[in-house]
């Protein structure tokens, strides 16, 4: 079962929570205990084998057999390499690339699952609506929500982004997908904009009511949704069976993980593996110039009332980071009250301070740290120049915090960097780095020219991505998204 991080909504089945996708009235969901999962008993598993062992574990009351179905996507050809998510080991550490899905970003890893999630949990709830995906992105969930949305029946998505705050590859991608129930819409804001309009459509009750008479009900693919964070479970046990079988470790010795993060989806979803018993030692956050989490972790204080930089990880480019709640509400002791508290001072002056019992307790197992574009740069370049291996600017990001937190510290132990994105995802940010030049060609000649630089073959799903036919693109302001819904969605039928 599962509960509300503000104390504020009665216990939900896993089938409901991934349908509600957040609390109605504000508050995550989260399972109300941890179960315990070893990882040797996976250690011959595939993949797909050990994702359905473990999703099994949380979704009680969904059909197994569609959970078996589900996880089929990690082997039917969709990922484009025999091992969904390969650990390659460098130097001094191994990085754990969960970018081999259709978008080339880690998003793929949970959003190509959702859809068969929810539909099964509509269906096991014997209701017959049609699901309103609402997605804000900063840029990589919205195509990986798209490729995993698109024609399943029963089903529409509208994805938000920020205009011009994300990377033109991204903006490329959303906008050429094919689909009869996908629509684009670029928001006149930041991405912190996008979402905070979004979770007000969502804890509305009257566009929920008024949705209801149209048979159609609204959730979410963000990674709000339980259905997102329970797949990234997953390739933690993964990442840990490979780098043991490598022998990188000994049994149940600890490992690190270092999480490039925004929404704190990711990390968090170690955080849980940690929890379910997997030998982690130390979890590393790491943020890019909009450090909003580092400095939380060196003060207690949560502000968001601060310049927003757009950066060459816009992915990264957050300053609520959503999933913090459910962080918070563990290391509160699971006091619904104070988290309740908290967001509620957030909403209203953009920052709260947690107590210092609250502070030591979320420092406990993890480190945070921040590095800026300049250093983003460098160490694109230097990593390559060592290992010929290229790093996307979020991966990056990780990289660097490790090298601070290493110096810091001294901690020797094996450390696993997870690798967020293809570096041809952001390939001028990445070719620049690697050139030291500014790259002023268009999009698509940087992907190439990347490839000619270094040898690496360019993912499929971007070859030729700016030759391709794009659909027009619906611009509104924040405070028109409302509207979008109730007139063009509901009254018009046109979105
Ligand atoms: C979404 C994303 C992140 C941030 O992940 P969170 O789960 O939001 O912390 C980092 N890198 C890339 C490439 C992403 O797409």
């Amino acid at each position: 079962m599962y509960e509300s991080t503000r104390g504020n909504f009665s216990t939900k089945s896993a089938a409901e929570v991934i349908a509600l996708g957040m609390v109605p009235q504000g508050g995550l969901f989260v399972p109300t205990a941890l179960p315990k999962a070893r990882w040797q008993d996976y250690q011959n598993s595939t993949y797909s084998q050990l994702a359905a062992a473990l999703m099994n574990l949380f979704l009680t009351d969904i059909p197994s057999a569609d959970i078996e179905k589900a996880v089929k996507v990690y082997e039917d050809g969709r990922f484009s390499s025999a091992n969904p998510v390969p650990l390659v080991g460098l130097a001094d550490c191994s990085v754990l690339e969960l970018w081999h899905g259709p978008t080339a970003a880690f998003k793929d890893m949970a959003l190509q699952v959702l859809p068969y999630l929810l539909s099964s949990s509509i269906k096991t709830l014997g209701t017959e609506q049609e699901v309103i995906i609402l997605t804000a992105t900063s840029g990589d969930t919205g195509k990986a929500a798209l490729e995993g949305f698109k024609d399943v029946p029963g089903t529409r998505i509208i994805v938000f982004y920020p205009e011009g705050g994300v990377s033109p590859v991204q903006e490329r991608q959303m906008l050429t997908t094919k689909a009869q129930n996908t629509t684009v819409v670029a928001v006149k804001g930041n991405f912190d904009q996008c979402q905070n309009a979004v979770k007000d459509i969502f804890s509305s009750e009257q566009l929920r009511n008024e949705l209801l008479e149209h048979k159609m009900v609204f959730s979410s693919a963000n990674s709000i949704n339980w259905g997102r964070l329970l797949p990234q479970i997953v390739y933690y046990f993964w990442a840990y069976i490979q780098a043991f079988k490598q022998g990188k470790i000994k049994e149940n010795e600890k490992l690190n993980i270092v999480v490039p993060t925004g929404n704190f989806g990711n990390i968090l979803a170690a955080y849980y593996a940690r929890e379910m018993g997997l030998p982690i030692a130390n979890l590393i956050c790491a943020s890019n110039d909009n450090k909003v989490l580092a400095d939380f972790f060196q003060t207690g204080i949560y502000d968001s009332n601060r310049p927003f930089y757009l950066t060459s990880s816009p992915s990264m480019d957050i300053l609520i980071s959503s999933n913090f709640e459910r962080y918070l509400y563990e290391a509160s002791g699971r006091n619904g009250k104070k988290v309740r508290q908290w967001y509620e001072q957030l909403a209203s002056s953009g920052r709260f301070e947690v107590d210092r019992e609250v502070l030591t307790a979320c420092r406990d197992g993890m480190w945070a740290g921040w590095c800026d574009q300049q250093a983003v740069k460098s160490t694109i370049k230097k990593v390559y120049a060592d290992s010929s291996y290229l790093l996307d600017s979020h991966t990056a990001v990780a990289m660097k915090v490790y090298q601070d937190y290493r110096e810091k510290t001294g901690d020797p132990a094996f450390t696993v960097i997870v690798s967020t994105a293809s570096p041809f995802k952001f390939a001028q940010s990445v070719l620049e780095a690697l050139t030291e030049k500014s790259f002023s060609g268009k999009a698509g000649e940087a992907v190439e020219r990347l490839k000619d630089t270094t040898g690496w073959e360019i993912p499929d799903c971007l070859e030729n991505l700016f030759e391709k036919a794009i659909r027009e693109k619906i611009l509104c302001s924040p405070e028109e998204i409302n509207g979008l819904i109730t007139n063009d969605l509901l009254k018009k039928k046109f979105l």
